[in-house]
């Protein structure tokens, strides 16, 4: 048997050693060979050694080739080797069931070297193609998926970005249109954040939105939720099936933690740590009328009052 680790594998199960004899001394120099006497033995190495392919014997005690075939394709981790039948003679009938059960090819006996190895050859060609478009698609599905968190994610916070808060909010007020359910949203903004950038420094600003959104992501954490970052300073959360009542306890604790984290800010007016304001938005969507966008608004006229009655203070829209 050969030792070279990168040459592909092949695995040949058979019950006559003299025929694994002959296939080796034809194979042996362009492959490693793996072999077994029996079927339960050729499926315990292939599951082991995941061969590049399998020169499986029909006729054998115990377990015949065609049952070792469909269970080799039965299995997830096996199912991708191809299976080739070695065999003296074979029927139409034979031949059907060998394909059936999953194999691709046939060799018969006696074996012509040219043959056997041109054969071989080309099947492990294909083998190769296949593995590496298997493996393509699995990079592919891989970087899809990240994609696909890029494009709905914000870098900074984590959180969700506008593209996809839109997305959301669209989805949702079809659905409270539907249900006759409570919609609310929560908008927040920092206050006098201008000024803490241009005191702190911009990376000290950044710092201060990941802190925020850290504590919006500890507080909302209902799997319906969905926390955004709206703008620059601005975040934005949407309650399906919430109470307005329900949205403005949950505003108000978002409000209060902020100030309990304590995070200093020497140049606001109204307090020495970092405050938001908020405004909260909720509703049972009756009408066309009421868009995403006469949600945001709405929350975001309730959030500018917030701003003028002094910030750090949480108002709830009128929802007229
Ligand atoms: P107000 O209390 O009225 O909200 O005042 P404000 O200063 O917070 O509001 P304004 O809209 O004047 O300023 C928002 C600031 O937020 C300006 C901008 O420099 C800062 N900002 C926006 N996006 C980012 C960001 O990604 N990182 C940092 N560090 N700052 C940002
Ligand atoms: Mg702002
Ligand atoms: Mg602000």
């Amino acid at each position: 048997m050969s030792e070279n680790i990168s040459m592909q594998k092949i695995l040949i199960i058979d019950d006559t050693p003299d025929n694994i004899r002959i296939l080796n001394e034809i194979l042996r120099n362009d492959y490693r060979i793996f072999f077994a006497t029996r079927g339960e033995q050729g499926l315990e190495i292939a599951k082991r050694e995941l061969p590049d392919i399998i020169l499986l014997d029909i006729l054998m005690p115990e377990m015949d080739g065609y049952e070792v075939c469909s269970i080799l394709k039965s299995d997830e981790a096996t199912v991708w080797i191809p299976v080739i039948f070695v065999t003296a003679m074979v029927s139409v009938e034979e031949e059907a069931k060998g394909l059936e059960a999953g194999a691709i090819d046939y060799i018969t006996k006696p074996f012509s070297p040219p043959i056997v190895k041109n054969r071989i050859r080309n099947h492990l060609k294909l083998k190769s193609y296949s593995d590496a478009l298997k493996m393509l698609s699995e990079v592919l599905a891989q970087k899809n998926r990240e994609l696909d968190i890029l494009a709905k994610h914000d870098g900074l916070t984590g959180l969700a970005n506008r593209r996809h808060f839109d997305e959301v909010m669209d989805a949702e007020v079809r659905r409270a249109h539907r249900s006759g359910e409570c919609l609310s949203i929560i908008l927040c903004d920092i206050d006098y954040f201008k000024r803490y950038n241009d005191h702190y420094g911009h990376l000290a600003g950044d710092d201060c939105l990941r802190h925020i959104s850290e504590i919006i992501k500890r507080i909302f954490q209902r799997s319906s939720d969905l926390t955004a970052r709206y703008g620059g300073e601005e975040f934005v959360i949407i309650l399906p099936d919430t109470s307005p009542e329900g949205a403005l306890r949950l505003a108000e604790k978002f409000r209060l933690e902020t100030i309990s984290e304590n995070l200093p800010h020497a140049c606001s007016d109204i307090a020495d740590c970092v405050t938001i304001s908020i405004g909260v938005a909720s509703a049972m969507v009756t009408n066309e009328k009421m868009s995403p966008k006469w949600f945001t608004s709405k929350a975001d006229s309730a959030l500018y009052k917030s701003k003028e009655n002094g910030r750090n203070r949480v108002t709830a829209a009128s929802m007229e």
